[in-house]
């Protein structure tokens, strides 16, 4: 199958996946996760439509960015303190703050830059030890500290990447507990406050995470295929 065909088939499922709980296709975003993979196939992934990427290293978004076609960049993985000036005015959405001193240096280089960085909040809410991002329980004292502390942070939602389970329906209860805590989130008023994104669900899971409530989802392998990390 091409990089297209794998799309189609990524996006055929999205949409039989949120007609199957009642919502609008049209309301998920797919973004296309293209870590090792070279610009020309994440070119072949612009070409069959995708607006959005997604890459979990700085040091790929800055291989790669000016090398693709106009698109835009989420930054997915954990993003190290001293890294963040490399890409701020390149990342639309940083998917990944899950410290306050993370949200302060991107305050600090968002400021530098003139600009509004746009954040979601990575949830841990397994609380395994193997991954990043604040608990379930944190997360709302760590919302609060950065609406107090970053004029130049919008918080746009949240991010939780769920435990590996052959059956993805083991993990729904994990998707269940971090919408829960975005609806409560959304709710608060502030202006710097604007949740717009739930993201979650890869390859293997989007489906339960969709029927779940996320509006954006992360899917690499199924795209471009299985990962080479030797390339
Ligand atoms: C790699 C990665 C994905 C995509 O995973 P697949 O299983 O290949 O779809 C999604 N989110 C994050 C944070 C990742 O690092």
């Amino acid at each position: 199958m091409t990089i297209k065909e794998n799309i189609e088939k990524v996006k055929g499922e999205i949409a039989a996946a949120a007609r199957g709980c009642g919502r609008d296709p049209e309301e998920i975003l797919l973004v296309a996760v293209s870590k090792t993979r070279t610009p020309e196939e994440i070119d072949e992934a612009i070409d069959a439509g995708i607006e959005d990427i997604g890459e979990n290293k700085v040091q790929e978004i800055l291989d790669k960015y000016d090398h693709v076609k106009p698109v835009r960049f989420h930054m997915i993985g954990h993003l190290q303190t001293n890294k963040v000036k490399y890409i701020i005015d390149k990342a639309a959405l940083i998917h990944s703050v899950d410290s306050l001193k993370l949200a302060l240096e991107i305050q600090k280089q968002a400021e530098k830059h003139g600009r509004t960085a746009e954040v979601l909040v990575q949830v841990n809410a397994a609380e395994e030890e193997s991954k990043f991002g604040v608990t379930a329980g944190d997360a709302e004292g760590l919302i609060k500290s950065i609406l107090e502390s970053c004029e130049n942070i919008r918080l746009r939602g949240l991010m939780h990447i769920a435990p590996f389970a052959e059956d993805p329906e083991d993990v729904r209860i994990y998707f269940r507990q971090v919408k829960e805590l975005y609806d409560r989130c959304a709710r608060t008023d502030h202006p710097r406050l604007e949740f717009t994104w739930l993201s979650m669900g890869m390859s293997h899971d989007f489906r339960v995470a969709i029927e779940e409530g996320a509006n954006l989802v992360r899917v690499g392998t199924a795209i471009f295929g299985e990962r080479n990390y030797q390339k």
